[in-house]
């Protein structure tokens, strides 16, 4: 499957999916954290196992931002597998949603969509979504414990060579998340911090990129980490400068999510967020 076959696939999924979640009442068109939003957010719909928008749902609601920089030529190549629908958006693209407690279905999210499915605070992975050949991280000889799927082990076990190589300590604080601990996680971080500080900090259930089996929070190391993760395919999702304003989370030093090289090369190259990139990556070639 090309990149602009996934990019339509993305979009019109995101878009559509989008339109089925407008009445969220927990959805803060201003932007600000609802706290009735917690609530809200408890997984009421039923997830499907594939992406299937329908044509009759209606659009995504007014932008509430300005539309970040076009990107212009991505030349990521996602290994997604995903089948396209047939729904196809006529509309012009939408912008990047803002930070708001959205509650809408990401599409696609079958487990081979890991590179491309895009988790933030307002698109979310289903409850059941339990990713397949979970293993230790130990298998890439870091310490730590904590599982990531097996896709992410050889270059995760490149990532530690280099990093030892160059002097450098890193191990694993924590890696996959499933639905439910991350909901206690949420829970708690939220008690002790309060709504605005413990959401910035931890994802809502199903909004966590640690779900899907592919990130990991890294101790140590994290200068290094900066200048280098991206060679071996980890982007760091929250990056100084544009969080929480453009990633809805704060500037998390530690926290990587696994792409693949050709994928993270790209988004590198591209100074964007991996949430800015997934999204223009589908609008840019849509666009052209
Ligand atoms: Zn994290």
């Amino acid at each position: 499957m090309n990149a602009t076959r996934v990019a339509t696939t993305i979009l019109a999924a995101l878009v559509l999916a989008g339109g089925c979640v407008a009445a969220d009442p927990g959805a803060s068109p201003t932007g600000l954290p609802d706290p009735s939003a917690g609530a809200s957010a408890a997984p009421s719909a039923a997830p499907t196992a594939t992406p299937s928008p329908a044509a009759t749902q209606s659009p995504a609601p007014p932008p509430t931002v300005a539309p970040p920089t076009p990107q212009p030529t991505p030349t990521a190549k996602p290994t997604s597998t995903a089948k396209p629908t047939a729904a196809k958006p006529t509309a012009t693209p939408a912008p990047l949603p803002s930070c708001f407690f959205g509650n809408r279905m990401t599409a696609p999210r079958g487990y081979d969509d890991w590179a491309v499915t895009l988790v933030d605070k307002v698109y979310r992975l289903p409850a059941r979504y339990a990713p397949p050949n979970l293993v230790s991280t130990r298998r890439a000889g870091i310490g730590g414990g904590w599982k990531v799927r097996a896709l992410v082990i050889p270059d995760l076990r490149a990532l530690k060579r280099a990093a030892t190589k160059a002097g450098v300590s890193v191990y694993v604080m924590t890696a996959y998340r499933s639905y439910a601990t991350q909901a206690a996680w949420y829970r708690s971080s939220t008690r002790s911090l309060g709504l605005r500080r413990g959401s910035l900090l931890t994802a809502r259930a199903g909004h966590s990129e640690h779900q899907l089996g592919t990130t990991i929070d890294f101790g140590g190391g994290w200068r290094w980490l900066a200048r280098n993760a991206w060679r071996y395919g980890f982007v760091m999702s929250y990056p100084k400068g544009k969080s929480p304003s453009v990633t809805c989370m704060q500037f998390e030093p530690w926290h990587y999510r696994y792409v693949g090289r050709d994928l993270a090369a790209a988004i590198h190259a591209s100074h964007l967020t991996s949430r800015e990139y997934l999204w223009n990556l589908a609008a840019a070639l849509l666009a052209g």
